[in-house]
């Protein structure tokens, strides 16, 4: 495969060793007895904030914070009706996250852009890197910062406490950030969103492939389930006369896994929490608890298994003599990316000489709410032995460096309108 001569330039060493210099002064900071750990509002996030923004400013971006604290680097662009190309991911970690997980999509987003004005000059479109906060909800709810963007973070949001007592409204303003004006309207001057983001599971080392195109963001459903049944002495009662609430939750669990599997395709399945009632050796059980989440990126077939996981549970219920009782806890809807973007990456991954395998996401990213103002773009670089959320997250300098010149060349293609 041809590899185009201004790719081979930004895939050089010098640009690989400045990126990875960024992930890990960004690593360094907010390093404590839980790991590495940012949460929004913090001296930590705001050290890292700064530190961004000062690199922006270095590489040419004119850049401002937004009224709840997203970092906003701005290349102007010659053309001052376009709409702006835009690009980033979120600066905040989970308790004990990786060095990768987000920082990347910023810190890859400043060296594609930076690339892209200095060897092409001031493209057509805005160029703009974005660094969101409170994506992971590790304080707040999660996705605060693009959901701030898309004007949907409603108030009774910016009212919710952290497990201190604080609200979102009184640390943000801590920190000087206005929360104005009111989040009520969604951008309407973005032309694309690309986020490059470690895949944080096994599938592209697995595949030796260094680069996810992602189809869509994965929709899902998660309920609790409680199955009531009746206590009885585990030693005097025929096992043909039970109402074995732990039984039937075994059976239900099994008939579900057993659905999903049969439907083939992305479906995952996942029971994550059980537990019974009265929870003794020698009791047969009355009752148990537990919850089932569920993920698929197509809504007619997540919506679709989801009631035929219902009737299994109803199934067994009626051979078991026990009752069942569903309450919704979560509904999320798939997100899909968008067709063009999807060319747009594959034939830069292509340029870049790069093997690329599609791919859904099964995590959610700040993409989902950037698609409520723009079309995204998502891609994705390979986790070593599939971790993230955890200090052995690790996607190498030249895997970090492979995403980094696939979204330069998509944007390329979306700000400077194929003038090179
Ligand atoms: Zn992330």
């Amino acid at each position: 495969m041809k590899i185009s001569k201004d790719l081979q330039k930004l895939n050089s060493h010098g640009y690989e060793v400045l990126l990875s210099s960024y992930l890990q002064e960004l690593g360094k900071v907010g390093i404590g007895e839980f790991g590495l750990w940012r949460s929004p509002y913090t001296q930590e996030y705001e050290e890292a904030a700064n530190l961004v923004a000062g690199w922006m400013k270095e590489h040419g971006f004119e850049v401002k914070k937004d009224g709840i604290g997203n970092i906003i680097g701005r290349i102007e662009g010659t053309d001052n009706q376009a709409r702006a190309v835009t690009m980033g991911s979120h600066l905040d970690t989970v308790r004990g996250g990786g060095i990768y997980d987000g920082m990347l999509g910023v810190a890859g987003g400043i060296i594609a852009a930076g690339y892209l004005l200095k060897t092409y000059g001031r493209p057509q479109n805005p160029i703009e890197v974005i660094a969101f906060i409170g994506e992971e909800g590790s304080r707040f709810s999660g996705l605060m910062g693009s959901k701030w963007m898309a004007g949907d973070l409603e108030e009774k949001e910016l009212v919710k406490v952290d497990e201190n007592g604080i609200s979102l409204k009184a640390a943000a303003q801590a920190f000087g950030y206005s929360l104005s004006p009111s989040g009520s309207t969604p951008r309407s001057d973005v032309e694309a969103f690309l986020e490059l983001h470690i895949e944080q599971g096994p599938v592209l080392e697995a595949k030796g492939c260094p680069i996810g195109i992602v189809s869509g963001i994965t929709g899902m459903r998660q309920a609790e389930l409680t199955i009531r049944g009746r206590s009885d002495h585990a030693g005097t009662t025929p096992m043909g006369m039970r109402h074995d609430a732990l039984l039937a939750a075994a059976k239900m669990i099994g008939a579900m896994d057993l659905c999903v599997r049969q439907s083939g395709g992305d479906t995952v399945f996942t029971v994550g929490r059980i537990s019974a009632n009265p929870g003794a050796v020698n009791v047969v059980a009355a009752e148990t608890v537990f919850t089932i989440d569920m993920r698929d990126p197509d809504p007619k077939k997540l919506k679709g298994l989801y009631s035929q996981l219902e009737e299994e549970t109803l199934k067994v219920a009626a051979q078991t003599g026990v009752l069942v009782e569903w309450k919704n806890i979560l509904a999320v809807e798939p997100v899909p990316c968008s067709p063009i973007l999807r060319d747009i990456l594959a034939e830069a991954a292509r340029k870049a000489g790069l093997d690329y395998h599609e791919m859904v996401s099964g995590a959610g990213h700040d993409a989902i709410m950037a698609a409520r103002f723009a079309p995204i773009g998502m891609l994705f670089v390979p986790s070593t032995g599939g971790r993230s959320h955890c200090g052995e997250e690790y996607t190498s300098p030249s895997q970090c460096m492979a995403g980094v010149t696939v979204l330069a060349e998509a944007i390329r293609q979306l700000a400077y309108k194929n003038k090179y």
